[in-house]
């Protein structure tokens, strides 16, 4: 089975115009291969990329209600009218800043997907977990809180795994412990749907960069990346996204 890459920048609370125009630049000038290539800025920014031709845009989080008095937050229409076709779901930082519950991202991810954005959902352990031997349980659980209950959204979705051990650390997971959790996330997702857990693409995200991303992206299972830090440097960027075949 071959699957196509993705290839997912997010920004964070990071970016400014300026630096959509500079991306934008830098990205325009990859030809349209069949590398699918997303920039998840700030939300107030997605306007800012006036002109992205090889490239799709992404929300960073959504709200898992349609409209209505929620001060501050953001709805799926509202990403798709500035320009948004992908959203990030379930960040670890967002699990654990803003206590983002299994429960309320499995309600956020079909919100996504009723709505026509494809969700890219984050899954991850922690270090203390790791060290405990508890990675494919964690992992698990959540998985299984968002497709137990809805097995055909798996269809719709792109997952990311990102140890939380090695997001913004420049400590990547080694290629062969991405490619073992990739597999392992696989296999799990063939109990909900097994022509889905094929064709679903798995992004490794978690210090990922221009000279590291060659070895993850040579593993079986590993299908692309979520970029962080890297992906503010709109040259190093686009190498990735050309390391990727
Ligand atoms: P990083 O972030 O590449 O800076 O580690 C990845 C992420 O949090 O998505």
């Amino acid at each position: 089975m071959h699957r196509t890459p993705l290839i997912a920048a997010n920004w964070k609370m990071n970016g400014s115009a300026a630096l959509a125009q500079d991306m934008t630049a830098a990205l325009n000038e990859l030809s349209q291969g069949t590398t699918t290539v997303v920039v998840c800025p700030p939300a107030t920014l997605l306007t800012a990329f006036t002109n992205p031709k090889t490239f799709a845009l992404g929300g960073q989080t959504l709200s898992h209600e349609v409209s209505g008095a929620f001060t501050g937050e953001l709805s799926a229409n509202l990403l798709l009218e500035a320009g948004a076709t992908y959203v990030i779901v379930g960040h670890s930082e967002r699990r654990e800043l803003n206590f983002e519950t299994d429960a309320l991202i499995a309600a956020k991810l079909s919100r996504a997907v009723a709505a026509g954005l494809t969700p890219i959902l984050c899954v991850g352990e922690s270090l203390s977990e790791r060290q405990q031997e508890k990675t494919q349980q964690v992992l698990a659980r959540q998985l299984d809180a968002v497709y137990a209950s809805q097995p055909e959204l798996l269809a719709n979705s792109v997952i990311a795994y990102e140890p939380i051990w090695a997001i913004g650390t420049g400590e990547s997971a080694t290629p062969e412990q991405a490619q073992a959790t990739h597999h392992f996330i696989r296999q799990h997702l063939a109990k909900f749907n097994s022509q889905s857990a094929v064709t679903v693409k798995l992004l490794y995200g978690g210090s990922v960069n221009a000279d590291n991303c060659v070895a993850l992206f040579q593993q079986a299972d590993i299908d692309g990346a979520l970029v962080g830090g890297a992906s503010l440097k709109p040259v190093e960027f686009a190498q990735i996204c050309l390391a990727v075949t």
